[in-house]
């Protein structure tokens, strides 16, 4: 099998053979709850397609996106740090395929694997982890319109260009905002001819028009995806640049440890980075 999960994908032949007799195909249903918050993660899931949302309780009703999870991503990743219990809800939100491992084959695999391999599943987390601090600095200041333009690019990347099988309905409840004012924004953004509303799908009509009316928070977290996961690279490396310094004194050991130019505070241009996610797909 080709995997077209980023994780899986970029494992050696030799890493790739210690996880390949405990991972299964699974089918990703809309709707289906992979972990649930405060209960023990009991598998990790690679989604090669579809997209899963990890979203934090507000209330007893109300659950608000954090981030959300393609085919670069893990879900349950964090289960290689030693956590036990999720910290947040993964639900699916589009359907898809995923290759899923039992936590405890997760762990004793990494533990048998390459430093670079746990080093890989440190930078899924850690790009999560920009994903939900952006998100939170994102509801706070940002408005209701450029926070759903912003959702809807992010989807959109990872559907690899297809439509996005979302009701309005449904991403009002993702991103926390009234049904009403998503209904207000959609037939604004479909009368500026940005965006087509039909049978259940969102169809992004002109992309380059949305970004512009998303706010920067999108071309961040794409900076951060840059900057994590394309290409793979070393965490002692990430940790150098980090630092400032170059590594072994100054000169880099090999052409995966070069120092890389680090992302602007507004990161590099939305149509690099969006770019640059595509380009990293595996096809399958
Ligand atoms: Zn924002």
């Amino acid at each position: 099998m080709t995997y077209r999960n980023h994780f899986l994908s970029n494992l050696s032949p030799g890493e790739a053979a210690v996880f390949k007799p405990y991972l299964v195909e699974v089918t990703l249903r809309p709707g289906q709850h992979l972990h649930r918050s405060g209960e023990p993660i009991e598998q990790v899931y690679f989604p090669h397609s579809g997209i899963v949302r990890l979203a934090v309780a507000i209330s007893a009703r109300a659950l608000i996106q954090a981030a959300i999870i393609g085919c670069e991503g893990v879900i349950g990743g964090v289960a290689a740090l030693g956590q036990e219990e999720a910290f947040s809800d993964a639900t699916v939100q589009v359907g898809g395929i995923a290759s899923r491992m039992a936590v405890d084959k997760f762990r004793s695999t990494l533990r048998q694997s390459d430093e670079h391999v746990r080093d890989a599943v440190m930078q899924v987390e850690l790009f999560c982890m920009a994903q939900a601090q952006q998100t939170a600095a994102c509801n706070a200041l940002h408005s209701a319109e450029a926070r759903i333009c912003r959702t809807l690019l992010e989807m959109h990347d990872r559907m690899d260009g297809k439509h996005i099988p979302l009701t309005q309905a449904a991403l009002a409840a993702s991103l926390g905002i009234q049904r009403t004012t998503v209904t207000l924004i959609s037939s604004k953004l479909q009368k500026l001819g940005m965006l087509l509303c039909q049978r259940g799908h969102l169809h992004l009509v002109d992309r380059s028009a949305m970004e512009r009316r998303s706010c920067e928070c999108y071309g961040q977290v794409h900076g951060r995806f840059e900057q994590l996961l394309s290409p793979p690279k070393r965490m002692a490396s990430l940790a150098r640049e980090s630092a400032g310094l170059a590594g072994n004194g100054g000169a880099p050991s090999s052409s995966q440890d070069k120092p890389r130019p680090h992302p602007s505070i507004a990161g590099p241009s939305i149509a690099a980075t969006a770019s640059a996610f595509n380009r990293s797909r595996v096809t399958g």
